[in-house]
């Protein structure tokens, strides 16, 4: 499914279940109070759904889910109460789209299943089990989505959700809970099993006090359940995290533990745990947040672990709408300045980039931009380090892991851009999200060396994964470079195109920790922007316009700070 049809789906989805719930109530009634307050809540939540304006602040969403969480809490008999706990998770799951922080999505869950405990023959039921199900692969826990799925079937078999629920049952059948059975059964099933068999290739891993990565690469898509366990102090068994891979095999090269010892995780473990089961055990020093996902290209599984602070620190300053200022990255919020900056030189090696009709490889264009930005950055007192500092090939894994590991303040990711059109010219700068149009999506599918259908993997993962206080400072810093470098370029580059900022899902800048930007520097698919590219004088402007737009950004915000400071 596309991604375009999967957005749509979903809209629609959500759009018929708040219809259904609320157009039956237009006509007036004589209304006891409860009614009255469900009519005020629904008028507060049309007027949320109208406005675009309202639906940027996480307070106006909260304010209207307040009002029908009210209802259920001081009416729980009345016959409005399951409408409005219905509404409540509606409401969080579209909110959740909107803020990407994990919590609004994990109060939708709780709310739905919340309402088919409460009134399980109520007419929402097996609505709410629904959504309750898709909010659970929306997270990535496909096991507990086939057992919601499953016991949807079961209590509501003649209800309108089943037939859904049937079909994502069949599309779920790996995830299907597994019987007990003895081991010499398992063997013997697994002789017989039907399906492929994925083979691990590699593990690697790359940490720091504050974040460590771990990747396992394999020869084709993997399958996974992700599992804790609590820590058993009588033993010194240390808590863990558990990755179970569906139908994988490991050579016994790959299996010996691997230590960390970073401060979050002591060791890494990676071994056959049954004939079908590759399992990865991560036993944890000190940890907060961890994030699991898959990628294709090559296929692999991502566990990006953060450190107690970092994550609680950033999901209470990435809540928009909540305190005065823009939140600020924690270097900030201390009083340091931005002190480390990570520069990524895009492709390299045996991956060109994009080729210019005369020749002229993007790796080698970005290789020399980031070059003479570099000691332009030095000079004015940054610590600047490179993701590649010649020729070579580095995964897209490992950039962002670099820039998390050295503590980096900013990491900008440094490309020329492409198209089919080749009159297409001009700047462009991005910053992570959904994609809100097509030439940006192209964009991402060109950068990120992926399928659409990944690019619409990597959306899902891509709604769990950002954290939105990097969001913000990153769009503060892609417009400030974006401005300066249409205007500097401009100079050169008479008919140059301000595209302007955008946000599009590079994988690039999935996970990295702090602000992170990407900049489209010109079209080498332009036969004049390629001749330019050609020319050394060209990329000291555009290295020079870079360095002016992040002065720019640092020197926002050191005011923003001292602003806060005197008030
Ligand atoms: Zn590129």
């Amino acid at each position: 499914m596309s991604r375009k049809t999967s957005g749509t789906l979903l809209t629609g989805f959500i759009l018929s279940a708040i219809f259904f719930v609320l157009l039956p109530l237009g006509a007036a009634r004589g209304a006891s109070y409860c009614e009255r307050l469900y009519d005020s809540a629904k008028r507060d939540y049309y007027s949320l759904l109208k406005s675009d304006r309202k639906q940027k602040f996480h307070d106006s969403w909260e304010k209207v889910i307040e009002k029908f969480s009210t209802i259920y809490e001081k009416y729980p008999t009345c016959s409005r109460s399951p409408d409005a706990l219905f509404n409540v998770g509606v409401l969080y799951r579209k909110l959740y789209h909107r803020s990407w922080i994990g919590a609004d999505l994990d109060r939708a869950l709780g709310t739905f299943l919340k309402l088919q405990s409460r009134f399980p023959s109520n007419r929402l039921a097996d609505d709410a089990l629904l959504n309750a199900a898709q909010v659970q692969e929306e997270k990535g826990r496909k096991g507990d989505a086939y057992r919601t799925y499953a016991k949807l079937v079961k209590a509501y078999p003649e209800g309108d959700m089943a037939s859904r629920a049937k079909k994502r049952l069949n599309q779920l059948a790996s995830f299907a809970p597994k019987p007990p059975v003895s081991k010499t059964r398992t063997r013997a099933k697994a002789k017989t099993r039907p399906g492929r068999t994925v083979n691990i290739t590699d593990v690697k891993h790359w940490s720091n006090p504050e974040y460590t990565r771990v990747v396992v690469y394999a020869t084709d898509k993997l399958n996974y359940e992700e599992h804790r366990l609590k820590g058993d102090p009588r033993t010194g068994k240390p808590p863990r995290l558990y990755i179970d891979l569906n139908n994988a095999r490991i050579p016994s090269a790959l299996s010996s533990p691997i230590s960390i010892k970073d401060g979050l995780l002591l060791r890494a473990r990676l071994g056959q745990y049954n004939p079908d089961t590759v399992r990865l055990v991560l036993d944890i020093d000190s940890m907060g947040d961890d994030r699991v996902f898959t990628m294709e290209n090559p296929s692999r599984l991502v566990v990006d672990v953060f450190g107690r602070d970092a994550g609680s620190s950033s999901s209470k300053a990435g809540r928009p709408g909540k305190g005065a200022g823009a939140p600020l990255p924690l270097a900030k919020q201390l009083g340091l300045r931005v002190k480390t900056i990570v520069l990524d030189p895009g492709h390299g090696g045996k991956d060109p980039g994009a080729v210019g009709r005369g020749g002229l490889k993007e790796k080698d264009v970005t290789l020399a931009i980031a070059k003479l930005l570099k000691p332009m950055l030095e000079a004015k007192g940054f610590r600047v380090l490179m993701t590649r500092d010649k020729d070579v090939y580095v995964s897209l894994d490992e950039r962002t892991a670099f820039a998390n590991s050295h503590l980096a303040d900013l990491f900008v990711s440094i490309h020329t851009n492409a198209s089919r059109n080749r009159r297409a010219r001009g700047v462009e700068t991005y910053f992570l999200g959904v994609a809100m149009d097509r030439d940006s999506s192209e964009t991402a599918l060109l950068e990120n060396a992926i399928t659409q259908q990944t690019l619409a993997d990597l959306e899902k993962i891509l709604l769990d994964l950002t954290r939105t206080s990097n969001l913000k400072q990153s769009s503060m810093l892609a417009e400030s470079v974006q401005e300066n470098l249409f205007h500097g370029l401009s100079k050169r580059n008479r008919l140059v195109k301000d595209h302007g900022v955008k946000q599009a899902s590079f994988y690039v800048l999935i996970g990295a920790q702090m602000p992170a930007i990407l900049v489209e520097t010109s079209f080498i698919s332009h036969p004049t922007e390629e001749r330019l590219l050609r020319d050394p004088s060209y990329l000291k402007l555009v290295s020079s316009s870079i360095l002016r737009g992040i002065l720019d950004y640092v020197d926002g915000l050191a005011t923003a700070t001292d602003g806060n400071s005197h008030t």
